[in-house]
């Protein structure tokens, strides 16, 4: 079940309306520790996503080869990652204007996640192992 929902960055120069489902992915991996100053990043996944404001106002940041890290260039709000050349999939669920019904359904790179943090109950658990396993099988088939 997706819903239209709206979003924007801290400052107001990005706004993005999107379709956005229930299900949040919560990502412990030491990258979005760092890059949300906290961490885990709760992405909610997107889709018919569209960039209504401030598209001059997107600061890409490659921490990786085949990864892109999105923040304002303005006020440096966390807005999302995405594939290096593909459409965007998700947004920090924290930019949404609404966030009611929202709910953590996985949490992955769970070996990063800190003592001080419990694990969302009924969520699935993947490790860093499973997911740079996925990410191998997606690289490849991106390559072929
Ligand atoms: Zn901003
Ligand atoms: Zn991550």
């Amino acid at each position: 079940m997706s819903e239209l929902r709206t979003g924007g960055c801290l400052c107001g120069a990005v706004r993005f309306s999107a379709r956005v489902e229930a299900g949040l992915q919560a990502c412990h991996c030491r990258q979005c520790q760092q890059w949300t100053g906290g961490g885990p990043l709760f992405v909610a996944h997107v889709a018919e996503m569209q960039i209504t404001q401030g598209e001059d106002a997107l600061h890409s940041y490659h921490a990786s080869h085949w990864g892109e890290r999105i923040t304002c260039a303005t006020c440096g709000s966390t807005l999302w990652w995405k594939m290096q050349g593909k459409p965007t999939r998700g947004v920090a669920a924290g930019l949404l204007d609404d966030q009611a019904g929202l709910t953590v359904t996985e949490e992955i790179f769970v070996d990063y996640r800190p003592d001080w943090l419990p694990a969302f109950e009924g969520a699935t658990q993947s490790t860093e192992a499973q997911e740079e396993a996925k990410l191998r099988a997606y690289l490849e088939r991106e390559s072929t």
